[in-house]
């Protein structure tokens, strides 16, 4: 099952263009079984566009996209809205881990979610013990930036997820992840994100689209 598990549309994430019925139509047309709508610290958007998806048959996973101090987190299980721009990574341990949730660092290597985006090296080895996975593979990010995520989930033998972090429709599809079983809702997701059962990659390796990233960031 090919899911590009990291979108923002236009509903909740004021950078992105996209629009719900947009995003249906892309994924559809690139092959993707399914998308997660992971919007900047709200549930909101992605409650949205799954509802409008559903009306027409099409997979919508909701999730956040949540940023702090130890940088950006992609969340599931957890259906808020944050009013903080820097959420303590410690409170949102506490919230997603007593709703069983999962939480999986965003392009790790990119820096916590500052203006200037700074390079960092490596990750905080406090997240090890409270996360399900790491996004190696971000259609936002450069080709060095997730072949440095890779290197940090070899380290700690961690999983990789692949998702577009798309703000425009002609970014869909990027990143995937593939997964080995069929998902049906947010709950088998995080069973599927906790099991392993998956791998991250390019689109165009498995879309049989020209989907390539970005060569600068
Ligand atoms: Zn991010
Ligand atoms: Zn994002």
């Amino acid at each position: 099952m090919l899911v590009d598990l990291h979108v923002h549309t236009n509903i909740s994430s004021r950078c992105s263009s996209v629009q719900p019925e947009e995003l249906v139509e892309r994924a559809r047309q690139l092959g993707l079984d399914a998308v997660c709508v992971t919007e900047h610290s709200t549930f909101r958007g992605a409650q949205v566009n799954y509802e409008y998806a559903l009306e027409r048959g099409f997979k919508v996973f909701r999730g956040m996209e949540v940023y702090t101090e130890l940088g950006d987190m992609i969340v599931f299980g957890w259906e808020t809205n944050i009013r903080y721009y820097l959420f303590p990574f410690e409170d949102l341990k506490r919230e997603v881990q007593e709703r069983n949730g999962v939480i999986i660092p965003a392009h790790p290597c990119r820096g916590v979610a500052d203006a200037r985006h700074r390079h960092r090296d490596g990750m905080d080895e406090d997240l090890l013990e409270c996360i399900s996975a790491i996004e190696t593979h971000n259609g936002a990010m450069t080709r060095k930036s997730n072949d440095e995520a890779e290197c940090i989930r070899e380290k700690y033998g961690l999983f990789g997820v692949g998702g577009s972090d798309a703000h425009h429709v002609s970014h869909i599809g990027r990143c995937v992840t593939v997964f080995e079983d069929e998902i049906a809702d947010e709950v088998e997701l995080m069973e599927a994100l906790r099991s392993g059962r998956y791998r991250a990659c390019y689109g165009k390796e498995v879309l049989g689209v020209d989907l390539e990233i970005e060569p600068t960031a």
